[in-house]
């Protein structure tokens, strides 16, 4: 399709889909969206780092056509003012994965956040956020080694539909009514603000459908569902139960449920199967401060999630170096969990981390896993040596800071010594 201010590479193929698999060539166009703010030092270094993965892992062989899209500031002055052009959509739709810095939400009314415009119009359901540690990286925890999980936050439901009440409104007023006298629900106060927690079974199931598949791909030995049922039964109570019976319909030789290895297993898991067991959500901050080994991949609603993965990601380093991915059926958009830190525009200074790792989560998904792997050794030995930019710098002893530049050099140089 033609764009009006997008320039499509000359050299590299489309990703495309076949019967439901994705078929990746050797020399994909993948897009990309700088950010604002720090968005243009975390990509420029980012990008180096990845470009001299493929090339090292591949010898050649392999090799990104990289497109730029546009969103936020920067689009705003490509498209007059228009922070979210609609090709933007067009480009994800017609090439499938791309990855993005984080993006600025203008302060003020009608403007919704640029991030879940993007999640809900592309439908990237699947919030995927691993969390592990590596080697040297700042942690408060004292075996930071043991957390290694996979968060699958669903995406478009929840509290996060946005259906809200104003308290005072007219249509607060007319819900409120309609609550009392048609439904018989009167324990809330006069003129409460009112919101609506739509979870449904075809959002949870997918949800949960992702999160087991990846933990099948990836062989990983369980998945937990996180949910606040005891207390919200009919939503948060009904995702744990749509996803034991998902597991049971869609998985049955995968998978293997809790109350089946206790009453049929002396509560062993029996090899080749996939534990499913459920949390509280609650006792689930405590659990992954405590005793973090006993989970794998977590699949958990839309604000549960949220929570989740920032208190998970400072268990192990911070948002800094958290990376993150909205994935649908075909889209896979990877991102910079962090903000756009505006006061370290353009200093050369802050963390590549979260994108330079949402990037490595890109090269898994398109199965490129030794490009993947060098990074991360890359990146581990860098540390190891202790060159790091200044957030890490002020929580290590004896380490030296180096611009967010010298990092990307620093790590490129050591894919050989690794
Ligand atoms: P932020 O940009 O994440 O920054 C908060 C603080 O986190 C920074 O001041 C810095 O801490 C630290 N930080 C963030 N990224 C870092 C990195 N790469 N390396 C090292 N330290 C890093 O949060 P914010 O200030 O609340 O938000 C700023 C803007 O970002 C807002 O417009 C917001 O809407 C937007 N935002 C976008 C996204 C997204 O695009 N996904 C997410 C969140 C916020 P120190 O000051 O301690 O050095």
């Amino acid at each position: 399709m033609a764009y009006d201010n997008i320039a499509v590479p000359d050299t590299g193929e489309k990703i495309s889909f076949s019967k439901g698999k994705m078929q990746v060539p050797d020399n994909p166009i993948l897009l990309f969206i700088e950010g604002d703010g720090i968005g243009y030092d975390i990509m420029t270094a980012s990008k180096r780092i990845w470009d001299a993965a493929v090339d090292k892992a591949y010898g050649g062989a392999r090799k990104i056509s990289w497109m730029e899209v546009f969103a936020g500031e920067k689009a705003a002055g490509v498209y007059d003012g228009n922070y979210m052009p609609d090709e933007t959509f067009d480009a994800f739709r017609e090439f499938k994965v791309g990855i993005k810095g984080p993006l600025t939400t203008p302060v003020g009314g009608g403007f919704r956040s640029l991030n879940v415009t993007l999640r809900q119009v592309l439908d990237l359901y699947s919030c995927v956020r691993p969390v592990r540690w590596y080697k040297g990286v700042p942690s408060p925890l004292k075996q930071p080694q043991d957390v290694d999980v996979v968060i699958f936050r669903e995406n478009t439901e929840d509290t996060y539909a946005g259906i809200e009440y104003e308290s005072g409104t007219e249509e607060n007023r007319k819900l409120a009514e309609f609550l009392r006298t048609e439904l018989g629900a009167t324990n809330f106060f006069p003129d409460a603000g009112l919101g609506i927690k739509p979870i449904s079974p075809f959002g949870s199931k997918r949800l949960i459908r992702a999160a087991i598949q990846y933990a099948i791909d990836r062989g990983r030995s369980s998945v937990t569902l996180v949910h606040k049922g005891n207390i919200q039964k009919f939503t948060e109570g009904a995702f744990q139960k749509w996803g034991y019976e998902l597991a049971r319909e869609e998985f049955p030789e995968q998978t293997i449920s809790w109350d089946e290895v206790a009453a049929d297993h002396n509560g062993d898991v029996p090899n080749g199967k996939i534990l499913i067991q459920d949390t509280i959500a609650d006792i689930m901050f405590q659990k992954m401060l405590l005793r973090p080994r006993e989970h794998d991949v977590i699949a958990t609603t839309n604000l549960n999630g949220d929570y989740l993965s920032d208190a998970l990601a400072a268990e192990v380093g911070g948002v800094g170096i958290a990376p993150g991915a909205n994935i649908g059926d075909e889209i896979a958009l990877f991102e910079a969990t962090h903000g756009t830190a505006p006061k370290y525009t353009n200093l050369d200074m802050v963390n590549p981390g979260s994108l330079l790792f949402s990037g490595v989560m890109m090269l898994e998904h398109l199965d490129w896993f030794e490009a993947a792997n060098l990074i991360t050794k890359a990146y581990e030995l860098t540390i190891d040596q202790r060159a790091v930019t200044y957030d890490f710098a002020r929580q290590m002893e004896n380490a030296t800071k180096v611009p967010t530049s010298e990092f990307a050099t620093r790590i490129i140089a050591n894919m050989d010594a690794v």
